[in-house]
């Protein structure tokens, strides 16, 4: 027997709502779309969704209802201007807009006394890899409801990852692994920046970068096994020895007069290590000396 095609409202059409919204279009669901400024709604209309005439209308016309706006202050702001006494029917709310920890815990409190489950998503990737097998979205929880909508959910990210039941367990994850992409990307553009000032090129620095990233995820592999056992022996590297090749680095930037930041922000928690004696052990002791 085929199941009832899927409902699904999606309020904010920006660069990512809008690509959620079409991508669903394309998977079959039957699509409410609501947004700040209607015009930003026309072409997913042409494509076939329906034009709520407000957010109220747009929360009460699907069994899903997911939320992508610049950030989770501006849905509860939303979400607010309703009412105390709006009933969503036992529906599911997905908000996909990044946000704190204390905003989820309001949003997922508004949630219990609006009749509606609430399951917190931090989309982890660019529009264009919307829809695609290797995409993960994660998301935590009311469980009833990811096991409902997982399929429908499914159809934006081939790879979700779901955290739990607790509304709290994706956010602090979520802001936690952007930290470290980004972190990883200033670094490259330094290091771009850096090769170009001697002549290299943006393309052949990318090509011998993957040298770096496959570096990168052997480092990380090691620095969690030293972190869990414990064993932070410095044989391969010791933190001293990092501090004396970044010096290196940071001169090379700021003789070529180049922004430095990352390196220093690198060096600056070798610095952290050194201050807690942990000089002479391997580079994953910095975690140690990062402890608040
Ligand atoms: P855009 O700037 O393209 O769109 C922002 C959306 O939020 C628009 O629909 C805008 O409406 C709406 N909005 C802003 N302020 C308000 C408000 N006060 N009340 C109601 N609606 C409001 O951002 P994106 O679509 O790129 O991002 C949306 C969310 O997705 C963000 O939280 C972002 O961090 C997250 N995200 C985005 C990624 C990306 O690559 N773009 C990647 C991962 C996560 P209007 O059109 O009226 O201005």
């Amino acid at each position: 027997m085929s199941q009832a095609t899927p409902s699904v409202s999606v309020l904010g059409l920006g660069a990512m709502g809008g690509v959620l919204a079409q991508t669903l279009l394309h998977s079959g669901c039957a699509v409410t779309v609501w947004n700040r400024s209607a015009e930003r709604a026309a072409p997913l209309i042409q494509a076939g969704a329906t034009l709520a005439r407000d957010a109220q209308s747009a929360l009460l016309a699907s069994d899903l209802i997911i939320i992508c706006m610049i950030d989770k202050a501006a849905s509860e702001a939303v979400l607010l201007s309703l009412g105390p006494t709006f009933d969503l029917g036992g529906r599911t709310l997905v908000n996909m807009s990044t946000g704190t920890v204390a905003e989820v815990e309001r949003l997922a409190r508004w949630a219990d006394e609006h009749n509606v489950h609430y399951l917190d998503g931090g989309i982890l990737c660019y529009p264009k890899d919307i829809g695609a097998a290797h995409t993960a979205i994660l998301y935590s929880g009311h469980p009833h409801a990811w096991e409902q909508h997982r399929q429908t959910l499914k159809a934006l990210a081939g790879n979700p990852r779901y955290l739990g039941t607790d509304p709290k367990a994706c956010t602090p994850t979520y802001l936690a692994l952007y930290a470290f992409y980004f972190g990883a990307f200033a670094a490259w553009l330094e290091g771009t920046v850096l090769a170009a000032s001697a002549g290299v090129s943006v393309e052949a620095f990318k090509t011998l970068s993957s040298i770096m990233t496959d570096m990168l995820v052997d480092g990380i592999d090691t620095a969690a096994k030293r972190i869990s056992t414990g064993e932070y022996g410095g044989e391969q590297a010791s933190v001293d020895v990092h501090v004396a090749g970044q010096e290196v680095v940071l001169d090379a930037l700021v003789s070529a007069k180049l922004p430095h930041a990352s390196t220093l922000a690198y060096l600056s928690y070798c610095h952290l290590a050194q201050a807690a004696g942990l000089g002479d052990q391997d580079i994953a002791a910095v975690y140690k000396a990062m402890q608040p």
